[in-house]
């Protein structure tokens, strides 16, 4: 009962800390919560360990035989498994409860918290107990089978019920906010929800300006936790590298090719190929073919002028 007890301690500890009026708490809050969390994950491991030896939680296993001859497995020094070996040892045992990409999520703006809590006092320590609580009471009820109530206690688990409450009425905010604006693009439309504050990365932003999305155009967000004020521009490249993150690992694998590249005109990645243009800058791929061969040509040499990449280089050979 160590870990789970553990576990439970940190948890608590982590949202005391996080209902503190000093913002200073707000670092310690998250490093408890976040190992508490391991914890819970370690608990799993070691009750699917045989016979009752924690076996799973050791970073290494080696086999090895006892007096009879009989193969067994035991652990070898004294280190516990690291996050990426528990992802490896659920999906090994069939165990999908955890939405790692959420997890992993929350655990990159963590990282980033110490930098700016001091400066800000609002911070995104909300965002992460709210989806660090979600994965926390999935992982209780399916994988543990204890009721998380019981578990953490009613005066802790109500710190985590309305902070989720929080957080979500808050995002549904921002979701409508920015689902009212016409964004012209599909790509953009969908991408748009990826958006973070540029000083305190809050995912809690709203449109300030008119709600109708134009290339090259302002646009203006507010960031309802920090109050910073920013231009779409300054974001949107970072949204579509993400929105498009798995399609670009397919192509790659396929080797197909990437769905957006780096725009000839305003140099970010930001050239969707199905939307036939740069959603940033609004620049458009002529549709011209090479004077001598022509071949279509693509993206960068139809910018660069009306030979393609082989027939410029023979022309500027010979000048
Ligand atoms: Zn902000
Ligand atoms: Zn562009
Ligand atoms: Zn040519």
């Amino acid at each position: 009962m160590t870990l789970l007890n553990n576990a439970i301690e940190a948890i608590q500890i982590g949202l005391e800390d996080f209902k503190s009026t000093d913002p200073r708490r707000a670092s310690s809050a998250l490093r408890n919560i976040f190992a508490g969390t391991l914890l819970l994950f370690k608990e799993k491991l070691s009750r699917l360990s045989p016979d009752d030896n924690s076996i799973l939680i050791q970073q290494t296993i080696i086999p090895s035989l006892d007096d009879a001859g009989v193969l067994f497995f035991k652990g070898k020094g004294h280190k516990t498994v690291d996050v990426a070996q528990i992802k490896e040892r659920f999906k090994n045992l069939g165990i999908n409860t955890v939405k790692w990409n959420i997890f992993d999520e929350v655990n990159n703006l963590r990282n980033n918290v110490e930098h700016f809590y001091t400066e800000h006092e609002h911070t995104v320590v909300n965002e992460i107990v709210s989806k660090l609580f979600k994965i926390i009471r999935d992982f209780c009820v399916e994988q543990l089978h204890e009721e998380p109530a019981k578990l953490f206690g009613v005066e802790t688990w109500n710190i985590f019920l309305e902070t989720d409450e929080i957080y979500e009425s808050e995002k549904d905010l921002s979701n409508k906010s920015l689902a009212e604006v016409d964004w012209k693009f599909d790509t953009v439309r969908e991408a748009i929800f990826h958006i973070r504050c540029t000083s305190c990365h809050s995912d809690l932003i709203h449109v300030l300006s008119d709600n109708e999305y134009e290339p090259g155009k302002a646009l203006t967000l507010l960031c309802k936790k920090c109050l910073s004020e920013f231009d779409i521009e300054e974001v949107l490249e970072d949204c579509i590298i993400e929105e498009l993150a798995a399609e670009c690992h397919i192509a790659a694998m396929d080797g197909g090719e990437d769905p957006y590249a780096e725009c000839p005109e305003c140099s970010k990645d930001t050239y969707i190929y199905e939307e036939m243009c740069c959603v940033n800058c609004g620049y458009q791929q002529p549709d011209i073919r090479c004077t001598v061969c022509h071949t279509p040509l693509d993206l960068e040499e139809s910018y660069e002028g009306h030979l393609c990449s082989y027939h410029r280089y023979s022309m500027e050979k010979n000048q």
